[in-house]
Formats: structure tokens, C-alpha cells, sequence
């Protein structure tokens, strides 16, 4: 919204642009001594096996609370990460206080950790994460890499390098958000994968929309077919879950489960879950 005085000289920067450029700015600088301090962490979302109903894994999700901009989203800060380059120190150190963490769970347990397209443009990512596994003596076999559809479009030689290199070692490796990007089935054909992710946005409208319905069961009819694991994100509800069940879907993540958790907080989600479990309308058992 260009404005003209009555020099009619055209404003291009308007007073509300100049705050959303600044808090950018605010946000990048924080950024910067956040990753030096080592101040963004991991907290951890439960995988649940949709089998058993027992929690079979953590995906890492990382939270930054800064004093003075307060709670800042990963939605918001990872693409600046991206943006400025920082995203390499951050993935890095975020993957190592991850494994760290993981580390100290029972061993069956696995640890997903997302990895942006930006990252897999690095030829040295695969052999950065497996040293770091090295380093904290955490099993490649019990690390999942999330990696989004983009990932699969642009620079795939490199993408590809990498993923062959943490595939030899052991590391599964996830489609993450699947069906909101645009790569072709063939590019991710392309690719071997081990699981599926379907995203929220079509788990959230399964109760009331026969075209998500309709989509989540050939998604799953697909995974299957190929041989793959499937995850459901953001099951919020026991319809949803009574449906993915029906379906077939391997594994569900969501508040339906649970948020996701400190590290400090684990020991009491694992502790409820070999206490009580309580049962859904449907007959389902869930975790509270
Ligand atoms: P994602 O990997 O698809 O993670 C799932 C997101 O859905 C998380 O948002 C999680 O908190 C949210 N979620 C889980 N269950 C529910 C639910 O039942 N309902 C709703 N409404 N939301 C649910 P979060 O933590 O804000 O992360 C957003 C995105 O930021 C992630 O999407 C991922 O792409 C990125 N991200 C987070 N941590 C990292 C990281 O360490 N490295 C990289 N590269 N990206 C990260
Ligand atoms: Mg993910
Ligand atoms: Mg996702
Ligand atoms: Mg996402």
C-alpha cells in the first residue's frame, strides 16, 4: 500500500512494515547469540504405535524462549536460520544435545529429527551427523531423519549423497508433511525411503471431509503397497485415530497423545503410560 503526500513522493515503507522488518532483524541478531549460548533445546513429541498404543519413540522439536521477544516458534526462527546461513550450527547442535538426551531413554526407543532442505544442500551433513552419533554413542539404527518433499526437488544429486550415507549407516529415513509439497511421485520414488508422515492438514479434517478421507486411505493404501511406514501428525481426536486404525496407519503423533516434552519431562510420560491407560469412546485405549 504505496501512499503519496502532497510532494507525491510514493512511501513504499509503511510504519507497520518497519516493525515487521525490525523484529526480523531483533530476531536474527537474538538468533545469533542464542546459538552461541546454546539456549535453543530440544523437547520431545511422543511416536505412537497405533498397534500397541506404546510409545515407540520422540521426534526432537526445537523451542527458544528468549527473554526479552518471549516463546519464538521454529516456524519462525528455522527459516531465518535458513535465510542467514545459521542453520548448520543450529541443526548441529541441536542434533547433538538430542542425542545426548536420547541417550539416557530405554533402548527400543527411536529419535526422529528434522532436517530443512537448506541443510541437505551440505555434501558433509551425512558424515557431520554420524560423527556426532559417534561422538555421543547414540545408534545410527535408532535415528529417523524427517526430511520435507522439498528436499526431494532441488539439488537432489547432494540430497541424495547424503541420505546414501546415513541409509549404509543404519538411518531410517522419514518423508516429513507428505502431500503439501510438489515434488512428483517419481522423484520421491527416486529416493528410498522408510516411512511416511501424513500432514496435519489432512488428519484435521477427517471428521468432516469426505476428499481428506478419501486422500488419508490411498496415501496408506500407497505406503503399504510400497513397503513403507506411515505416521499420522496432529491426531487431536479419537475419530481420527478410529479412522487411521481402520486404515491401517502404522504410528500416530498429536496432542490426542501428548505434546511434546522437556527432556526432564519423559520420565513422567513413561511413567503414565505403564500406569493407567485410559479408553477412548471407541474402545481405543490412549495415553493421558
Ligand atoms: P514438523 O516436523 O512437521 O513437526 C510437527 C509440528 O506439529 C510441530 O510444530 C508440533 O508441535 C506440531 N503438532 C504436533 N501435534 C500436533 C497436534 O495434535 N495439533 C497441532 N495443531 N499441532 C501439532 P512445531 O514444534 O511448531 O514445529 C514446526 C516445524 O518446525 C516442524 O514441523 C519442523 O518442520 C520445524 N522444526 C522444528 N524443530 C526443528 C529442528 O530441530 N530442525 C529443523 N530443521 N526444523 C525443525
Ligand atoms: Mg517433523
Ligand atoms: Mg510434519
Ligand atoms: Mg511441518
Amino acid at each position: 500500500r504505496a501512499q503519496r503526500d502532497g510532494r507525491s513522493c510514493v512511501r513504499f515503507f509503511e510504519p507497520e512494515m518497519d516493525i515487521h522488518v525490525e523484529r526480523r532483524i531483533q530476531i536474527e541478531r537474538e538468533l545469533r547469540s542464542a546459538i552461541t549460548a546454546d539456549i535453543i533445546e530440544p523437547h520431545y513429541q511422543p511416536l505412537v504405535s497405533l498397534q500397541s498404543n506404546c510409545i515407540i519413540g520422540f521426534e526432537a522439536l526445537a523451542r527458544w524462549e528468549n527473554r526479552t521477544l518471549g516463546r519464538i516458534p521454529p516456524d519462525v526462527f528455522i527459516p531465518i536460520a535458513e535465510e542467514t546461513g545459521l542453520i548448520s550450527a543450529l541443526g548441529d547442535q541441536l542434533f547433538r544435545r538430542a542425542c545426548s538426551d536420547a541417550i539416557a531413554w530405554p533402548e527400543t526407543f527411536t529419535l526422529a529429527f528434522n532436517i530443512s532442505p537448506i541443510q541437505l544442500r551440505d555434501p558433509a551433513l551425512g558424515q557431520r551427523i554420524l560423527s556426532i552419533l559417534g561422538q555421543t554413542g547414540f545408534s545410527p539404527r535408532r535415528l529417523e531423519i524427517e526430511i520435507t518433499e522439498s528436499a526431494f526437488v532441488e539439488r537432489t544429486g547432494v540430497a541424495k549423497t547424503v541420505i546414501d550415507v546415513l541409509r549404509q549407516a543404519g538411518v531410517r529415513i522419514a518423508l516429513d508433511d507428505f502431500g503439501t509439497g510438489y515434488a512428483t511421485l517419481s522423484q520421491l520414488l527416486s529416493f528410498r525411503l522408510d516411512k511416511i508422515k501424513i500432514d496435519r492438514s489432512f488428519v484435521s479434517q477427517l471428521d468432516d471431509s469426505t476428499e481428506s478421507r478419501v486422500i488419508v486411505h490411498a496415501i496408506l493404501g500407497l505406503a503399504k503397497g510400497l513397503g513403507l511406514t506411515t505416521t499420522a501428525e496432529g491426531v487431536e481426536d479419537a475419530c481420527q485415530l478410529g479412522f487411521l486404525v481402520a486404515n491401517g496407519c502404522t504410528e500416530g503423533q498429536g496432542y490426542l497423545f501428548s505434546d511434546a516434552v522437556p527432556t526432564a519431562g519423559i520420565r513422567a510420560l513413561l511413567n503414565r503410560e505403564s500406569g493407567s491407560t485410559t479408553v477412548a469412546e471407541d474402545g481405543t485405549p490412549i495415553l493421558h
